[in-house]
């Protein structure tokens, strides 16, 4: 279907036909009226003058004036008859198909079928892919009845938007499939997938703000990015992918690096599952200072993986792929026993901080695997401190919730890292079973440099200690962002300033280094550096 020419919606198209069915009856009723009228007025004259009847001038007129009359009304009527029926056909169509609308095996016979015609006349046709984002959440927070009217309503406004009911299917849970044919490329479908975007946003408005959902759309246009059914779909589902990896509630057109970017995906996995059996990875550990007591505080867990081709792989290109594949289970359990056995090894007043991830917390129980990993090393609760991303506290799940409050009953420290890195919402903070917030260092290395992201910091820490929550900082690379903190109430700091992620052989040194400090043997430097802080 052509974007441009589509129907709004059949709202407005029955919206038209409701205002001009009555009109159209009316003009009908008073020109049969007038003629009957006109009849029975003249037609005693009219009799009178049977013999000279073709040749009377009054006759002539209101047989012209009948005729034109019966015409009018007739036509009228067929135009009624026949206009009106369209629309409500297809609601009613609409609200019957969104119950049984078409499956996948249905939609992509279909494909195959518009493919092969689009081929023979030359012309382009799109398939777009959605995925409604946090589908789950709407079933959690509104439940299984909320979740399915829902489903239900948006079938039916994607059914008035494609008006051809073969031409939508559902394909999955939240997933639904649209073919639309005769394109004229990739510009005329984004086109499209923005109407979708902008359907399914309206339907989506009527769910409460807290639980309400978004749709991702993969868009793939024939022949260009696959001259089959199922090589048009494989594009359209790289699309998908990268709408959701760019954060969801957006679409993309199908590229060429797509699928590129899946195979470099897949060589990750495949290191990721390999490195866990050949030991590729290694945990650092970052120091953590008090800036005003001058103490090392404890240490974040970073991981690290040594790739025997690729050298040393930062967490930011693994820890998301392990996060997809559901690798993150294994890769998180050997994160913890390491980290929790090297740290049973420091003095007991360090803490040691690690990263649990969104996927950590949703496939399974990973406070329970925290909480037995914590005894068998003999490390107390009071001295583990957890960094999690807001993804988790958005997430809204009550498993979730019951995970972070079981691990807070044991004494473990709940932070928010990478504070200030998203828009970051202050219910978040009100109702989160959270102790800390961390702020990120894309905001710290601002500082010193932008006024707006000093006072944007002053304010993050004075909302934190409104919520009364404790405050740290990450990423401080100079004296003067250390001493920026400082004067703003925030001591609990973490950079390369002070430190950079160690190898466990390089802690000891470290930590004896601050016992010195300690004890006063090598006297904290002039209170100008703030290095002097390690
Ligand atoms: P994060 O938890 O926010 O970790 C802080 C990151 O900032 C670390 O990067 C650290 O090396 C870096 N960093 C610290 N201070 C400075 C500084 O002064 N300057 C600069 N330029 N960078 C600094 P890294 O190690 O690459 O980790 C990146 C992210 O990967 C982490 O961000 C965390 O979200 C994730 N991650 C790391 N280790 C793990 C883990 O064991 N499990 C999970 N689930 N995620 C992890
Ligand atoms: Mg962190
Ligand atoms: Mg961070």
């Amino acid at each position: 279907m052509d974007a441009a020419s589509a129907p709004k919606s059949a709202e407005d198209e029955s919206g038209r036909e409701t205002w001009l069915k009555p009109i159209l009856l009316a003009v009908a009723l008073i020109l049969v009226a007038s003629y009957a009228l006109t009849v029975t007025e003249v037609g005693g004259q009219l009799w009178q003058e049977a013999n000279g009847l073709l040749h009377s001038d009054s006759a002539m007129l209101v047989i012209g004036i009948g005729g034109a009359a019966v015409a009018v009304a007739g036509l009228a009527y067929l135009f009624l008859r026949n206009v009106p029926a369209r629309p409500s056909r297809r609601a009613a169509e609409a609200r019957l198909s969104a119950e049984n609308i078409a499956g996948r095996k249905a939609v992509l016979e279909t494909l195959v079928r518009e493919i092969e015609a689009n081929a023979k006349a030359t012309r382009q046709l799109a398939i777009h892919v959605i995925d409604i984002d946090r589908f789950r959440i709407v079933n959690e927070v509104r439940g299984e009845g909320e979740a399915d009217d829902f489903l239900r309503l948006l079938s039916e406004r994607l059914l008035l938007l494609v008006n051809q009911p073969e031409r939508l299917a559902r394909i999955g849970d939240d997933e639904f499939l649209i073919i639309q044919p005769e394109v004229g490329g990739a510009r005329h479908a984004e086109i499209f997938a923005r109407r979708i975007q902008e359907t399914i946003r309206d339907v989506c408005a009527q769910v409460p703000r807290h639980a309400r959902p978004g749709a991702s759309i993969g868009v793939a246009v024939a022949p260009d990015h696959g001259n089959d059914a199922a090589k048009l779909m494989h594009s359209a589902s790289l699309a998908l992918r990268a709408a959701k990896g760019a954060g969801g509630d957006t679409f993309r057109v199908y590229t060429r690096d797509m699928e590129l970017a899946v195979e470099t995906r897949l060589q990750m996995e495949t290191a990721i599952s390999d490195g866990l059996h050949q030991s590729w990875f290694d945990l650092h550990f970052q120091p953590q200072y008090d800036l005003r007591t001058r103490r090392l505080l404890g240490f974040e867990a970073l991981v690290r993986m040594a790739h025997p081709d690729l050298g040393e792989v930062l967490p930011t290109v693994f820890v998301p792929v392990a996060d997809e594949s559901g690798l993150i289970q294994p890769l998180g359990e050997w994160i913890i026993r390491e980290a929790f056995s090297t740290a049973a090894e420091w003095p007991s007043h360090l803490t040691l901080a690690i990263n649990i991830s969104l996927a950590q917390f949703r496939h399974g129980d990973i406070a329970a695997t925290i909480i037995h990993a914590l005894a068998k090393a003999g490390l107390a609760g009071s001295r583990l401190r957890i960094e999690v991303s807001e993804a988790v506290l958005l997430a809204q799940s009550d498993s979730i919730n019951e995970q972070l409050r079981r691990l807070r009953s044991r004494g473990v420290t709940i932070i928010l890292d990478d504070f200030g890195l998203h828009n970051s919402r202050l219910k978040l903070l009100s109702r989160a079973a959270l102790d800390a917030v961390k702020l990120d260092r894309s905001l710290i290395e601002r500082v010193g440099r932008e006024p707006e992201a000093e006072d944007l910091v002053r304010s993050l820490i004075g909302t934190a200690q409104s919520f009364d929550l404790e405050i740290l900082a990450e990423g401080i690379e100079s004296a003067e962002q250390a001493l920026f903190l400082m004067s703003n109430d925030c001591q609990k700091v973490q950079g390369f300033l002070f430190g950079r992620p160690s190898q466990k052989r390089d802690l000891a040194a470290i930590i004896s280094k601050d016992m010195r400090n300690a004890l006063g043997a090598e006297p904290p430097k002039a209170p100008r550096s703030a290095s002097a802080a390690a």
